[in-house]
């Protein structure tokens, strides 16, 4: 073995290192939760959470899904609220259409609610904007009556100083849930969309900090503007390419694709367990996260209608690195996310080299080292994998779940599984490959990764390139100076750096994707691992002292103790999180009546099903059509009675023959009550449907074209939705019709669930269809 530390710093040293990374790891991750709330008296000018929360208590009394009498209750209040406030305050009535959804389109009666506080000298439109609308199984009030009351409060706020320099249009949508279809007919045709900047204000939780996940494209002066304005700045342009990657879809990305406007879309994330469920109540809304969201939706408001909008409302040239550290946004331009990595990449080289010079040891042992980093990069995330498994197994009830209801033990777990796995790694090689050589190895993989990142997804590339380039920079200085000193403060300057860049975004990552997908957040950990080895270093025993069996033993305890700490979270995770009346197992059950064939079904998109749900259904089968949430999807079915429950009527109001094009119109009438959606399907033997029009809206021309046409219409007015198709081809024609309710109480063979399950936060988890084919000849 080459001397590699002749004058190592010390275990008790390595303990005082390793314990101030760990309270400054703590200290980045508790900074970034939100603040206290603010009392319904604060200062009229302030934001008050209290304030907020009673409109909340109003919009999400119960679910109030578009189109229902419930979300009518909550339009007046909003236009109440708003004109009361002195803003010109409409109502938009119109139909919102999206394609795809099974191939074909999506579309819904819409009433957006749209109020205007006008500015003093405009140069242009500030759009606050948040959806008012529920899912139909619960009563949202953090999806989204946490974002519309954060608006209703803000500009509550503002009303009470002079105008601002810029207009400032609040567009309260309806139908986000079903298709964002309110967003899309505001954009389609309201007279106030004529583009400008957007703040949407989204939640996809119960809590946690409120984060600025997405921009348009070119956000260097939007971030700039976030980060001198907000005062709870917790924003990642990493957050920003996953979000590009990913299918995910709120109101934002449909103003987006309008092409008009430029902005930034915020939402909280953390008990997702609650998400879109019977549980998304008032009470369980964090109200610092309430407070956090209105904090920084008034100051941006502020901030951006004070601003040149004509600027902004354009890209800027290129998109910003930022990262939170408490209390602050860290934040530089694009241009520079290259230097960094190559500057990264050039010390962890120097590294290399320094350590061959200083005879430390050969390149090539260098490069055997990264070659072995592979282990752990990819081991780590695998048995955090492997231990989401393990809690299925345990408790099957998270089987369907994104995130436990109480996952803070488990996300503690998962992090010291990680340590555990990479520390073994490294105390199973630290003998025979040297320790020096680890800890560069390791670098490479975190320069290589900059390097990648900035070429790929350069708003993440900050990730890897700062623990990289000050990895690289302390060990040169370590290797040189050969001092316990020295040794110790260039291990803890990386480590520090790694905690700073990547525990914040690490803890923002868990709730992000949730336990079940936490294989991704788990390689952030890895990596941040990987740069604190020159501390973790220092607890192992001195490789020219400690030898034989003692010497073993002392650095089997460095992985030993963080994977016994890893089982003891997993321990109390599993003691802490129970199941029960308020934290219930998700269940999703749908009723499918067709009556072509007299005969309906039990279905279940959970697979393997439930305990509850498993007493309904008894195998994998085919519907025998394409059903609204239903379709393309892994169902188990069982037998159920046929239900009392008329079909749609369909009734032909005309059919002609127009410049050889067969027009046909049709007015389709649910007969049954609580209908919130109507799921057409116009199918043509050997021609194609070339047109269509539904509820007063062309259906969008991407839908168009083939010999079916599928639309599902939320929110279908009450006395039948009319329906024009425009046909070539002279063969039959048939229409199948489904309407959709919600809750399965009163159906035939229904056993109600047993307290501690409950419906599931997805849509269509209690969903009751009823369908049948009109042949239109
Ligand atoms: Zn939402």
């Amino acid at each position: 073995m080459p001397a590699e530390r002749p004058s190592g710093p010390g275990r008790l040293a390595g303990l005082a290192v390793v314990a101030l990374l760990l309270a400054l790891t703590a200290w980045t991750v508790v900074g970034l939760q939100p603040p206290d709330p603010r009392p319904a008296d604060a200062p009229a000018g302030e934001f008050s959470a209290a304030r907020a929360l009673a409109h909340v208590e109003r919009i999400a009394a119960g679910p109030h899904v578009a189109g229902s009498r419930a979300n009518d209750a909550v339009v007046e209040h909003l236009v109440a609220t708003l004109t009361d406030l002195g803003l010109d305050t409409r109502v938009q009535n119109a139909v919102g259409a999206r394609a795809g959804g099974g191939g074909g389109a999506r579309m819904a009666r819409v009433r957006n609610v749209v109020a205007v506080l006008p500015g003093a000298e405009p140069t242009g439109r500030l759009y606050l904007v948040a959806h008012h609308d529920s899912v139909e199984g619960g009563p949202g009030a953090a999806d989204d009556a946490a974002g519309v009351a954060t608006l209703l409060e803000s500009v509550r706020a503002l009303t009470e100083g002079p105008p601002l320099r810029n207009d400032v249009v609040v567009v309260l949508t309806d139908a986000e849930e079903a298709c964002l279809c309110g967003a899309e007919a505001f954009a389609a045709s309201h007279p106030l969309a004529g583009g400008g900047v957007v703040l949407n204000v989204e939640a996809r939780g119960t809590g946690g900090p409120p984060i600025m996940f997405e921009t348009s494209r070119g956000n260097a002066g939007l971030a700039a503007a976030f980060a001198d304005a907000a005062p709870h700045p917790v924003a990642s342009s990493f957050a920003v390419e996953v979000y590009r990657a990913l299918p995910n879809d709120t109101d934002f990305s449909v103003l987006l694709e309008d092409g008009a406007f430029t902005g930034m879309n915020t939402a909280f994330i953390d008990g997702a367990a609650a998400y879109h469920s019977p549980q998304d109540t008032p009470e369980r809304l964090d109200r610092g996260t309430l407070q956090a969201l209105g904090d920084n939706t008034l100051a941006l408001t502020r901030e951006l209608g004070g601003r040149d909008l004509a600027v902004l409302a354009e890209p800027a040239a290129e998109d910003a690195t930022y990262f939170p550290l408490p209390g602050l946004l860290v934040r530089y331009p694009g241009w520079l996310v290259w230097p960094v990595a190559g500057a990264a990449l050039a010390a962890v080289a120097g590294l290399g080299w320094t350590l061959r010079a200083r005879g430390v040891g050969p390149l090539r042992r260098t490069a055997g080292a990264a070659a072995l980093a592979v282990v752990p990069l990819v081991a780590g995330p695998l048995a955090v994998q492997g231990l989401w498994a393990a809690l299925v197994a345990t408790r099957p009830g998270y089987a369907t779940m994104l995130d436990p209801w109480r996952p803070g033990w488990f996300r503690l777990a998962a992090v010291a599984v990680v340590l555990g796995v990479v520390l073994l790694w490294y105390a199973l090689l630290r003998r025979r490959v040297g320790p020096a050589a680890l800890q560069a190895g390791a670098l490479v993989w975190l320069a290589v990764l900059a390097a990648v990142l900035a070429a790929v997804a350069p708003g993440g590339s900050y990730l890897a390139a700062w623990p990289a380039l000050v990895g690289g920079l302390t060990g040169v200085v370590a290797v040189l100076a050969r001092n316990r000193v020295v040794t110790a403060v260039a291990a803890l300057l990386t480590g520090a750096t790694a905690v700073l860049v990547l525990a914040p975004t690490a803890a923002l990552f868990f709730p992000a994707l949730g336990l079940s997908q936490a294989l991704a957040p788990a390689v952030v950990v890895v990596l941040g691992v990987l740069a604190l080895l020159p501390a973790l270093e220092l607890l192992f025993p001195d490789p020219g002292t400690a030898t034989g069996a003692r010497g073993r033993l002392a650095a089997a305890a460095v992985p030993g103790v963080a994977l016994v700490t890893a089982w003891a979270c997993v321990a109390v995770g599993l003691a802490v999180d129970r199941f029960d009346a308020g934290h219930p197992v998700p269940s999703r059950l749908a009723y499918v009546l067709d009556a072509d064939q007299d005969q309906a079904r039990w279905v279940t998109t959970e697979t393997p099903p439930g305990e509850w749900t498993g007493r309904f259904v008894d195998g994998r089968g085919a519907l025998g059509a394409e059903l609204p949430y239903l379709a393309g999807r892994d169902l188990l079915t069982g037998p159920a009675e046929v239900a009392d429950l008329p079909a749609p009527e369909v009734a032909v109001v005309s059919d002609e023959l127009l410049g050889g094009r067969r027009e046909i119109a049709v007015r389709i009438t649910p007969q049954r009550a609580g209908v919130r959606l109507v799921d057409l399907q116009l199918t043509v033997d050997g021609g194609s449907v070339v047109r269509g029009r539904i509820g007063g809206r062309d259906v969008p021309e991407e839908a168009i074209g083939g010999s079916a046409l599928r639309v599902t219409f939320h929110a279908p007015p009450a006395d039948g939705l009319q329906a024009a198709f425009t046909v070539e081809g002279d063969g039959p024609v048939r229409l199948r019709a489904t309407d959709g309710s919600d809750g399965l109480a009163g159906l035939p063979g229904f056993e109600p669930r047993p307290e501690g399950v409950d419906v599931a936060g997805s849509h269509g988890a209690d969903l009751v269809l009823v369908t049948a084919t009109t042949a239109l000849g």
